[in-house]
């Protein structure tokens, strides 16, 4: 019997509680594909099940994680071989699913993308969800025709998982970039990773009655919804697009259809969970090559299993910036 260490949540009288412990990789759920997960990374929504915040994960005890990258251990599906290195983002992973903050994963076939060449399984991780999202994101503007040449793009919640990477992502293929943030100390930070300007989000938190405002950006990514949501879309010029992604702010947005009727602009939903396989590897496949960054480590930072909670902790209060990447041992 192989025993493993995986994050634990339990539901209890005092609430969500978190713990280590060990775990049997056959209380893991059927599966065709048994992976060692080498790294996984704390995203927004690992912190939403670990709290036991509803819409995430329905049943407790459960181990969060919706990413993770790690070697095949054993495979009943012929596409995969032992020792194939492999990332399993989004699906059902960490949701309902154990998921990758415990050592071991099993899933099926068809939730799993091969490695890339140009990426490492850490690599992979520091991207995780949220830089696979900044990255769908960018796909979809780019295919709304979305140049350089139109004119600057905002990224909002700047700092964030997706936030870091859509501005280290849009700054390398030639865009300028305006990263919208809420933290006036990371302007060095921002501009480390490519944006070219700084806006903090307060001048846009407020509601604002006017049906269009100043054409200010060409195009942009929004990770927060909300009234900033709602004044970038009154911003975007004639055609523009914005690529919608978050919901950190809030899930609703207010909107006239005006500047849809009078300035064509477009509003992009993003999914990264039920995208089709084939789609979720053309975009590693991107990221690995073409889109590959050099600013991956000075966007994240490595942890332990062990210290997953207090991260966790801070990612509502607002307090984390980049990618954290969690290292198995
Ligand atoms: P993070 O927690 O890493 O970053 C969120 C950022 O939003 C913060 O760093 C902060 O950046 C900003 N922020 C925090 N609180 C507020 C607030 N009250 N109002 C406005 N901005 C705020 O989250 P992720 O980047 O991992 O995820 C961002 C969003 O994208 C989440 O809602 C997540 O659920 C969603 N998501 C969606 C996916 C999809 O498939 N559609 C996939 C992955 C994520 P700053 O201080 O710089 O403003």
């Amino acid at each position: 019997m192989t025993l493993f260490n995986a994050l634990w949540v339990e539901k209890t009288e005092e609430g969500y509680i978190q713990s280590i412990i060990e775990r049997s990789i056959d209380d893991l759920p059927e599966g065709e594909v048994l992976i060692k997960v080498a790294y996984s990374s704390l995203n927004y929504k690992d912190a939403l099940s670990a709290k036991g915040i509803p819409g995430v994960t329905r049943n407790y005890p459960h181990t969060p994680g919706i990413d993770a990258a790690g070697l095949v251990v054993s495979s009943t599906d012929p596409s995969f071989s032992e020792g194939d290195s492999v990332i399993c983002i989004g699906f059902d992973l960490g949701m309902n699913t154990s998921g990758g903050f415990g050592e071991y994963v099993r899933v099926p076939g068809d939730w799993l993308t091969l490695l890339p060449n140009g990426l490492t399984l850490r690599e992979s991780m520091i991207l995780g969800t949220a830089g696979f999202t900044a990255a769908l994101c960018v796909g979809k503007l780019e295919r709304m025709r979305a140049v350089p040449e139109d004119g600057p793009v905002f990224v909002t919640g700047a700092t964030g998982g997706v936030g870091s990477v859509a501005v280290a992502l849009l700054a390398k293929i030639g865009f300028e970039v305006v990263a919208i943030t809420g933290k006036s100390d990371k302007s060095d930070y921002l501009k480390s990773l490519g944006a070219a300007s700084i806006v903090m989000r307060e001048e846009l938190q407020q509601e604002n009655a006017k049906p269009l405002l100043a054409t200010t950006y060409s195009h942009g990514i929004d990770t927060v919804g909300g009234n900033i949501l709602s004044n970038l879309i009154k911003s975007v010029r004639y055609s523009g697009s914005v690529a919608v992604c978050g919901l950190v702010a809030s899930p609703k947005f207010e909107a006239t259809v005006l500047p849809f009727i009078l300035r064509g602009i477009n509003v992009l939903g993003i999914d990264s969970v039920t995208l089709p396989i084939s789609e979720k590897s053309e975009t590693w496949e991107r990221l690995s090559s073409e889109w590959k960054l050099d600013t991956l480590d000075a966007l994240s930072r490595e942890i332990k299993l062990e210290q997953a909670s207090g991260e966790i902790d801070k990612i509502f209060s607002g307090k984390i910036a980049g990618r954290t990447l969690i290292a198995h041992n």
